[in-house]
Parts: structure tokens; sequence; C-alpha cells
């Protein structure tokens, strides 16, 4: 016999009990972000690689590394999305939401795809829940774009929490920044790993990610962006820390936070969780006032996040939640074919209901409706009407198979 195949390489299946736990956090995401007046958008899984390698960044792991990317049968070059901002931006621009009112409140959640070293809590096609607001440079809307984020972890339960929290700064100040810390980095090469000193011209802020040991005592010495901000930069920061601080939500300022993604200007901020490990990172996001124009659109500024699922599921720790239905239906064998006319009669009726489809005893038909959470077991023997039993207190009664929609309908709240 042969092997059978796995799934591939940083890649899992998600199993119906994985799924209920999943889907508690989309609910609870699309609640929260509904309220909020963000509306549900999907885009491809795929799209031209060059936009991602103009949006994302030529210089970021991402683009260098990351994508998988194939030409498709007609020579055009597809990528797998690994991230979902520069699509969103697609889509706006696409669609013209620039003619709306502003903002442009967006929400998605789907999977995406990255080509890294496969670790716990971090895997090759992962899901993301995501939010952009496109159309103002409000720090109001950033404030709101973090607190939805907060309030989603609070929400779900998730402690040992850490929101860090910097600004970048605008292009020009960021390119006279990107200067002088390549001035500071060429100093120090020869005390900077490898890696470091092949890209610092390319992109010094990476510098500040690295963990070889030199590297880090180098950093440690650097200026950092939010010592560079310029007097509009450093107002935008003030009056989001300020609205932040009025909203009760606790950060940390970080003049080293650097994301992977090209395309931030003034806010970043990246949520840890200290549940995680390496991998601690379960969201992140900020301002990318130059992103919209960059793929094509009118200058429009904008603030986002993602949020990875499988992270938040790790932080979550929650167990499986406990089966439960409405009813289970145990027949003797002569009598399946009335049990499935019971389920499907109240199936119909908007009632949870199963029955044995693998030929189990009685005693078996029993543990089975146990398994399942059942509140009622209906005991179905020829010729003898449908006996209910209540699972919880034992009492058994019987009734008419017409009524048995009506009887066992929860009482509505
Ligand atoms: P990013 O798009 O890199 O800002 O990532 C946003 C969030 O997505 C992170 O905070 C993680 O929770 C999640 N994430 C990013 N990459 C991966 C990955 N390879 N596997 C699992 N989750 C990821």
């Amino acid at each position: 016999m042969s092997r059978g195949f796995q799934v591939p390489r940083g890649t899992f299946d998600i199993t119906p009990a994985d799924s209920a736990r999943r889907a508690r956090i989309l609910e609870a995401a699309s609640r929260l972000l509904s309220r909020a007046g963000y509306g549900r958008i999907e885009t491809p899984a795929f799209e031209d690689t060059e936009l991602f390698a103009r949006g994302v960044g030529q210089a970021t792991e991402i683009v260098r590394k990351e994508m998988f990317t194939f030409a498709d049968h007609g020579g055009r070059s597809i990528t797998l999305r690994p991230e979902g901002t520069a699509p969103i931006c697609r889509a706006y621009v696409e669609h013209g939401m620039h003619k709306l009112p502003q903002p442009v409140k967006l929400w998605y959640s789907g999977p995406f795809f990255r080509y890294e070293a496969p670790q716990a809590g971090r895997y090759r096609q992962f899901a993301q829940i995501g939010a952009e607001a496109i159309g103002s440079d409000s720090p109001l809307l950033d404030a709101e774009a973090i607190l939805l984020l907060w309030d989603l972890i609070a929400e779900l339960g998730i402690d040992g929490v850490e929101l860090r929290l910097g600004s970048l700064g605008s292009p020009a100040s960021r390119a006279a920044y990107r200067e002088e810390l390549a001035d500071h980095l060429g100093k120090h090469s020869e005390e900077l790993s490898k890696d470091v000193r092949d890209r610092m011209a390319e992109n010094p802020l990476r510098a500040f990610d690295s963990d070889h040991e030199g590297t880090k005592r180098v950093m440690a010495q650097a200026p950092t962006m939010l010592e560079r901000l310029d007097a509009q930069d450093a107002e935008h920061f003030e009056a989001l820390k300020g609205l932040l601080d009025e909203n009760g939500v606790t950060y940390r300022v970080d003049g080293t936070l650097v994301r992977g993604l090209d395309y931030y200007t003034r806010t970043v901020f990246e949520f840890t969780c200290d549940r995680l490990g390496a991998q601690s990172g379960i969201g992140g996001g900020g301002r990318y006032d130059g992103l919209v124009e960059q793929l094509g659109g009118p200058a429009t500024p904008a603030v986002g996040w993602a949020a990875g699922i499988e992270r938040l599921l790790i932080a979550l720790d929650a167990p499986e939640p406990e089966a439960q239905s409405d009813v289970f239906v145990m027949a003797e064998d002569s009598e399946r074919p009335r049990a499935l006319a019971i389920v499907t009669r109240l199936r119909r009726a908007g009632l949870s209901a199963d029955l044995d489809l693998a030929g189990r005893s009685r005693k078996g038909q029993m543990k089975q409706a146990d398994r399942r959470g059942a509140r009622h077991t209906l005991i179905l023997q020829a010729g003898e009407p449908t006996i209910v039993r209540d699972m919880n207190s034992g009492e058994q009664r019987e009734v008419a198979d017409e009524h048995l929609a009506d009887e066992l309908s929860p009482p509505s709240a």
C-alpha cells in the first residue's frame, strides 16, 4: 500500500473541531467591524505580481524571498497574495471608491501565502482578518482602527497582550533619517551581521529587527525615526496618543518598531502576546498615505491592520466548544426510515437533529446521543408512538410525530 499524501510543508487542514473555534473569532470580528461601519470586501487569492512588487516594496523580505509566484498558461506573472492591503487599494482604485463619501472602511478575511520557514505560529498558508480605512489623514482614523483591534482582542479574552506604537514620519523625513541611519551603520559595518551589511544601503531600517548580537549593540546607539519626526508628523503622533489615552488603550512607544512592508508612513503599531513564543505578533498595521497613489489612484491617505487567525487561536488556547444539539433519534432497525423522516421534519423546523447512520446497537445509539450533547432523544419502536426523553431530567413522555417539532422547539428568548 502506498503511504498516501500529506499537506505541503507549512500548511494544515482545518478540521470541523478547529473550524468552530475559528468561526468564533470571525463572528466577533464581523460584529465589531460592521458595528463600526466597515463593509466586508473579498479580493482574489491571486493578483498580478507587479501589484505586490510595487505595493509592498522590492526591498522587503516578502517580495524578495517569500512570494509564491508563477506564470499562468497565458504567460502572465501571478502571485498568491502575501498580504491584503495592496489588493484592497487596487480594488479601491479599480471600483472608483474615491468617489464615495470618505473615508471608505473595509474589512476582509481569508488565506494568505508566504514562503517562510515553518514553525509554531508561522505557516506558508495562514489566515488573516484585516481592516482598512481609506480617505482621511485624521488621527481619529488611526485611533479608531487601533481601538477596534484592541477591542477584538479583549472580546476574545486574550491576555498577556502588549501594544507597541511608533511613527515612521513622512517619506521626506524618513528619507533623511534613512541616510543618517545608513551613515551610522556604515561607521560600524564590521560589527554588523552579513545580512544587515549586505542590505544596509537598500533597507537600513530592517537592522532594528535583527537578532544578531553585534547588530543589536550598534542599533542600541542608533538614532530613531521618532526623534527625527517633523513638526506635523510629531503633532499627528501626539494627537493619536491622546485619543488612545482617552479611550483606555495602554501602549508602549517604541522608536525601533519597523514593519516588514515598505508602504507605511506615520503611525505603525503591533500587538504581541507573551503566550506565543518566538512568533509573538498577533496583529499589526499602520498608516500608508502614499500607497493608493503609488498604485495609480488619486493621492489618498489611509490606515489599516491585519491580525493572524492562527496566532489569535494559539493566544486564546480555548477548549473546543462542547457539542450541543437539540435532538438525537434512536431507532430500532425497522424504524430507521421513520427516523430519517422525523429528523428531516425537525431540521426543516430549524432544530439540530441527527440519527444513527452506522447501524449501532441501542446502547451505542445512547452513547452517540450523549456525544452529540443532545438535549432530547427520541426512541422509536415498531408500532409504538415516539418517546421523547429529556436528557437533563430523564423524564420521558409520548408525543405524536406531527407534534414533535412544536414540542421540541426551544422556548423563544
Ligand atoms: P503582517 O501582514 O506581516 O503585518 O502580519 C500581520 C499578522 O499576520 C501578524 O501579526 C501575524 O499574526 C500574522 N502572520 C503574518 N505572517 C504569518 C505567517 N507566516 N503565519 C501565520 N501568521 C502570520
